[in-house]
């Protein structure tokens, strides 16, 4: 490892928003501090479109640094590269001892360069001339291949120094967390919802979590699991607090109240409400849920439309044109989907309908729900909401 190592993240669609771009900028450094700081020591600024992550002493944990990094919306790539001063022979010294190990194993290599320091004196295309001669001196086993290399050089001459890498990686893209609004999310235990609340966070929304707990109907590691996916979407979305409501009383008064083919959506309207107090006293301005439209009987737009016909702000469904398959891919790419297997009862799978209706008429659902004392189930199961604040 080189000790002048550092991070250079690029920023997405980002440089795209004219007006915005200083506070989506200042925003992006204040998240990817704050995802470095337990990675050690870090020196974290803005020039020219790229975040440069600099260790301020040896005891930072480089490996991991570039990890986080990768996990920070906003960023479409990561490169750990080393700053030289801005003279070919150092730059040529830069590249033969950091990227010694690459060299040994390459068979063709090219130098690609880029001049963001428009005053420098060599273009592009010299710079890379330069540097590649000195370089296949240095390396005479190693040809140069300007279309097919096995290695490309990168080397970008910058304001105050000459920055060398290796190819870089993709970054998680999207928008950075906190740009997009603030919402709240129903977080299952399934495999739905945390994708859901990941792309949406990928969009730049700051989440807030709310799941509904059945005891003793559902059991404390049900709830942990719970826990440990948020916990693990933190890598991604930062610290958030996760709402916990108590959900037995209104499922057991619609069970004895209801008819049974309505359960579910009588109870998914009980979600919406509840989720959508939670996220007024939060300041948050839309609902989150992981739904595919046809997935499962609750899930038709003819039931879709009876859930959304209870709440008043928009509710984000980022699954509802995926498959199965697309979105069991996303979970283990985003690393929910081992805990997401676990089997646990959550309390949608408790009282589930043996026919449940996929073509409700929206009045048929309400003169059903009459038979409830709605506000008082709302304000009781709102009354014995707790919080757990889960951290990265
Ligand atoms: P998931 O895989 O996310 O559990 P699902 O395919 O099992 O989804 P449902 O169980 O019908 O579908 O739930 C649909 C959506 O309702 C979930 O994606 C989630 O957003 C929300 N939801 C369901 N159960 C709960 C719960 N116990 N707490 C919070 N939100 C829930
Ligand atoms: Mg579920």
């Amino acid at each position: 490892m080189n000790n002048n190592e550092m991070l250079l993240l690029k920023l997405g669609e980002v440089v795209l928003k004219g007006q915005n771009r200083r506070s989506f900028e200042d925003r992006l450094v204040t998240n990817v501090r704050r995802r470095l700081k337990k990675c050690g020591s870090f020196q974290v600024y803005v020039r020219q479109s790229t975040i440069y992550a600099e260790p301020v002493n040896d005891s930072c944990d480089m490996e991991a640094a570039y990890r986080a990094a990768r996990q920070v919306f906003g960023v479409v790539s990561v490169a750990r590269a080393v700053p030289c001063e801005k003279t070919v022979p150092a730059i040529v010294e830069t590249a033969r001892v950091y990227l010694a190990e690459d060299f040994a194993r390459a068979k063709s290599f090219k130098v690609e360069s880029k001049r963001a320091d428009k005053s420098f004196h060599m273009n592009s295309i010299q710079v890379s001339q330069a540097v590649g001669g000195d370089l296949a001196e240095l390396f005479p086993s190693v040809a140069v291949d300007v279309h097919h290399p096995d290695l490309t050089v990168y080397v970008e001459i910058r304001e105050k120094y000459a920055y060398v890498h290796a190819p870089a990686v993709p970054g998680a893209g999207g928008l950075p967390v906190g740009m997009g609004g603030h919402a709240v999310s129903l977080l299952s235990g399934g495999l739905d919802s945390p994708v859901s609340s990941w792309m949406m966070a990928r969009r730049g929304v700051e989440l807030e979590m709310v799941h509904f707990v059945s005891p003793p109907y559902t059991s404390r590691q049900a709830q942990d699991k719970v826990l440990e996916l948020a916990q693990l979407l933190t890598a991604w979305c930062g610290r958030m607090l996760v709402h916990i409501v108590p959900f037995t009383e209104i499922q057991e008064e619609i069970r004895r109240k209801c008819p049974e083919e309505y359960f579910t959506l009588i109870m998914r309207r009980f979600m919406m409400r509840l989720a959508e107090a939670v996220a007024r006293r939060a300041g948050a301005r839309a609902l989150i849920t992981g739904e595919s439209l046809g997935q499962v009987a609750s899930q038709t737009m003819m039931a879709l439309a009876t859930t959304d016909d209870v709440a008043t702000m928009p509710v984000l469904r980022p699954l509802i044109g995926m498959d199965k398959v697309e979105i069991i891919r996303q979970a283990r790419e985003i690393g929910t989907y081992e805990t997401s297997i676990l089997p646990y009862e959550d309390c949608c799978t408790v009282f589930t309908p043996r026919h449940p209706a996929t073509r409700p008429s929206l009045e048929e659902v309400r003169r059903a729900e009459s038979a409830l004392d709605v506000e008082g189930l709302v304000a009781r199961a709102l009354e014995g909401e707790s919080w757990i604040r889960v951290k990265p």
